[in-house]
């Protein structure tokens, strides 16, 4: 099912990654390799510690790494500067947390409003785009509610809106179902495996939950900063 490399939407190529210097030196990544295409539902799945926060902040251009190269379609993301790396993260990456990071005092509506009001699109064009990602996520009718005011599984669909609004090229979720219960977080699966299969949309989640990495296409093992092996889930063939 993987694409041949060059297909790739997002590849690490011997990836790297030091923290600290001297004595406090830490060797987090050493020298991983794995590729993501457009339209699949990847899982990463591992000990804590093995590296796949480093790994998702890498692909999030919130941080760099230090050898190796992750290319974006095709694209060497190390020879970007900050501005561009910035402009590929606002332009082409959604993210979604475990904790939501909704903005309490605000609707629903205008946490999803938030990426557009940075992309200066006026008020009216704001409220058609947002109101369209709150239907997707089956919240067209809790629009102005605030976070306070909803379930923990709506208010991460309102922030699976808000990594949407923007269409973005890839989805990054972050143990998206860390705080919800089983059922909640099983409908929260649902959504995602239905935004991949009916809009196409690209998925990396990292998720310590066997049940969770089921809905994907295929899961990514990280042993102690490494990729140790892949494997598709059992019931899809
Ligand atoms: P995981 O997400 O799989 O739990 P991480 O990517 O968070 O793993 O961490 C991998 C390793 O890198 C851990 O041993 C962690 O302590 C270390 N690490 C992560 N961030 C830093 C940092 N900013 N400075 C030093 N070490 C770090």
């Amino acid at each position: 099912m993987a694409a041949a490399d060059n297909d790739a939407l997002i590849r690490f190529q011997q990836v790297t990654k030091r923290y600290g210097q001297g004595d406090a030196e830490f060797l987090a990544l050493k020298g991983v390799d794995f590729s993501v295409s457009s339209g699949e539902f990847v899982s990463l799945m591992g000990p804590s510690g093995s590296g796949k926060s480093t790994v998702m902040n890498i692909l999030g251009c919130l941080d760099v790494l230090t050898d190796g190269e992750y290319y974006f379609r095709g694209v060497p993301v190390s020879e970007l500067d900050r501005n561009q790396r910035a402009l590929l993260r606002r332009n082409h990456i959604g993210f979604v947390f475990q904790g939501f990071n909704l903005l309490a005092r605000t609707s629903a509506q205008e946490n999803v409003e938030l990426p557009l009001v940075y992309r200066g699109l006026n008020k009216k064009e704001r409220n058609r785009l947002s109101m369209a990602a709150l239907d997707k996520v089956g919240l067209g009718n809790w629009a102005h509610h605030h976070p306070s005011e909803l379930s923990g599984g709506q208010q991460q669909r309102v922030a699976i809106a808000r990594a949407l609004v923007t269409t973005p090229s890839i989805l990054l979720a972050d143990e998206p179902t860390g705080n919800l219960d089983t059922e909640r977080s099983q409908e929260i699966m649902e959504l995602m495996a239905e935004l991949n299969r009916e809009q196409n949309l690209t998925i990396l989640m990292v998720t310590h939950e066997p049940d969770m990495a089921e809905y994907s296409h295929r899961i990514i093992h990280f042993v102690d900063g490494k990729v140790d092996r892949e494997e598709q889930p059992q019931g899809r063939g």
